[in-house]
């Protein structure tokens, strides 16, 4: 049981295609889109390990021929030197303008392998095969590719987007647990800020979907992507609706700018206090209920993520010190904080006119 969700229009337009099992179909998906029948997959150590051969052998079963070029884990190979050192093995293999590579991997591998095909030869086709939830659900959605600098993470990068996505969810089966709840802050993110009724859904089946259960993953992967399809097609680059997407990352920025990126915060852990807080702070400007804000973090907690900044922060982080790093995030302007508020669940809205101080006092308490 796979579902396709067609992205774009025209010559531009792609399929995302969202099921268990995919992964055995990849080189049927592929071979049609393939100029010649080879291509070269970037993947990274841990997905290789646990997926690499099951994806060797598809392509293999298609007539495809696949080389593959195994990068380190983690966020580190997402930088200047990672895309330098992947462009050269890339052009190692010969590979043709009109060549497709695969991205086999979570964000990371997504955004860099991306970025390499968007620049390569001024820009070659790739395909996405997202195995993180956060990269079905998010960065393999929208275009956008890149790598980090010492001044901030994603600060160089291109649009450039896949010809071809394919979300198996069974491989989420092999992510550690940690990993996959902060994806589902994401999944809860598309619920809140534009659809009550899947997150009423969420609620329901969210424990079964973070157990395992395919369908309901499958279902929770396909709005999700829908959601974001549809939000960046309505605006391609990032001025009115695509913000939205940004519910809880506000907050949840400036918690990961507080602990530091060296895995103590997930950006998932982050943006779950995050959301919760974006419907605290409507709640204390009268905008959404006080209710909705409680459900939130009722549901965070019963999957296992955390709602709330008291006990990720010391005692000696208060109000002004997460202020001053929203304040520094890159999306604000002038200082401006950009939020993305709610009228309740389901009701997202952005404003940058919540006064400063109502959100120092709102976060000292
Ligand atoms: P990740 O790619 O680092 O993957 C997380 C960990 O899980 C890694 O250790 C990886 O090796 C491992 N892993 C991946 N799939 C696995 C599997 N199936 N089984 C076992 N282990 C597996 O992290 P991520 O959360 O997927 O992505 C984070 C990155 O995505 C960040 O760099 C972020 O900036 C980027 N991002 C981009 C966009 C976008 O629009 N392009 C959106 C959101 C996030
Ligand atoms: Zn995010």
């Amino acid at each position: 049981t796979a579902t396709a969700i067609e992205v774009g229009l025209g010559a531009r337009a792609y399929r995302i295609h969202i099921g268990a099992g995919l992964l055995a179909r990849a080189g049927g998906l592929l071979a049609p889109l393939l100029g010649r029948p080879s291509t070269v997959i970037v993947t990274d150590r841990n997905v290789a390990d646990a997926h690499l051969d099951s994806l060797r052998a598809s392509l293999a079963a298609a007539g495809i021929a696949a080389e593959a070029i195994v990068l380190e884990p983690g966020e580190a190979s997402k930088s200047f030197a990672g895309y330098a050192r992947l462009c050269e093995d890339l052009l190692d293999h010969r590979l043709d303008r009109h060549d497709m590579i695969v991205a086999f991997g979570g964000g990371v591998v997504g955004d860099l392998a991306g970025f390499a095909a968007a620049t390569l030869k001024r820009g070659i086709r790739f395909a996405q095969i997202p195995t993180t939830l956060l990269a079905q659900v998010d960065s393999s959605v929208g275009g956008k590719t890149g790598i980090n600098t010492r001044h901030g993470k994603n600060l160089v990068g291109a649009f450039h987007q896949p010809d071809l996505v394919i979300a198996d969810t069974a491989v989420l089966a092999t992510l550690p647990r940690r990993e996959l709840l902060a994806g589902y802050a994401e999944v809860v993110k598309y619920g809140l800020l534009g659809d009550a009724a899947f997150f009423g859904w969420l609620e329901q089946q969210g424990r079964d979907m973070l157990d395992g259960d395919q369908d309901a993953l499958a279902r929770a992967v396909a709005r999700s992507c829908e959601m974001k399809a549809e939000i960046v097609a309505a605006d391609e680059r990032e001025t009115g609706r695509r913000a939205l997407l940004n519910l809880g990352h506000t907050f949840g920025h400036a918690l990961e700018a507080e602990l530091g990126y060296d895995g103590r915060l997930l950006h998932g852990e982050g943006v779950a206090v995050g959301l919760h807080l974006a419907f605290a702070l409507s709640a204390r400007l009268g905008l959404a209920p006080a209710a909705d804000a409680d459900r939130i973090a009722a549901h965070l907690r019963a999957v296992g993520l955390p709602a709330s900044p008291a006990g990720l922060l010391g005692p000696d982080c208060d109000g002004a010190r997460l202020y001053g790093h929203m304040t520094q995030d890159k999306k604000a302007r002038d200082g401006r904080i950009g939020f993305i508020l709610a009228n309740g669940i389901g009701h997202a809205f952005q404003t940058d006119d919540v006064a400063a101080e109502t959100v120092r006092a709102f976060l000292d308490d």
